[in-house]
């Protein structure tokens, strides 16, 4: 039986939200406008965060990268990722960020991922020019299609916002940190709730023993 967790990056492997700040620092203007209208869902993700990231001069890359070097992960996420060894079970990042903060912030632990989708940039032009391989709909990056994509026998969500909610509605087994808890609520999807990753290993020893 195949088996794969697909894990959210800002918010659940980080403590706090990191792309939301480097848009915020790095585009202070565009994201006033545009941010409100994202929250509203008068303007969809793919595009609002797109505008966003692309009115950023490609000269400031370094600078986020920096911006991006010493945000805290979640406790427990080293060990979570020991205890999926011992099972052989592969951790895979979906993440709506960039690329280069996943990889930045995990530093030493990207290797210890099977992969990561989210958003690639490319920085030789004037300003960032955004690329993602799975673009779909409202999404930037479609996390369904990801795991659509891989066609395991279980699939595991882990995520926070309602930015995994699709994701979440599509995965048997879904565990929810606020706010995604309430949009699940609403969908009267099951989920279990956590705070950090020792509580989601335990779960799952638990579930499957
Ligand atoms: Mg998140």
């Amino acid at each position: 039986m195949k088996r794969i967790v697909f894990c959210d990056f800002d918010g659940t492997i980080t403590a706090e939200e990191t792309f939301v700040a480097v848009l915020k620092e790095f585009a202070p203007e565009v994201s006033a406008e545009l941010m409100p209208q994202m929250y509203a869902r008068t303007l969809s993700l793919r595009e609002g965060v797109r505008k966003i990231l692309e009115s950023i001069p490609s000269a400031h890359y370094g600078e986020i990268l920096e911006f991006s070097r010493n945000k805290a992960i979640c406790p427990g996420f080293t060990e979570f990722l020991d205890f999926l060894a011992t099972k052989d079970i592969p951790l895979i990042i979906v993440s709506g960020g960039l690329r280069g903060i996943v990889e930045t912030v995990l530093g030493d632990l990207t290797q210890r991922v099977q992969a990561i989708y989210a958003v690639d940039v490319d920085t030789s032009g004037e300003y960032l020019k955004v690329y993602s391989e799975f673009e779909a709909d409202t999404e930037l990056v479609a996390k369904v299609k990801v795991i659509e994509k891989y066609g395991a026998d279980e699939n595991i969500a882990i995520g926070d916002s309602v930015t995994d909610l699709n994701m979440a509605l599509h995965t048997p087994l879904v565990f929810a940190k606020a706010p995604l808890c309430r949009y699940l609520q609403e969908h009267k999807k099951p989920y279990f709730p956590w705070d950090d990753f020792f509580q989601v290993g335990d779960r799952l020893v638990y579930l499957w023993k």
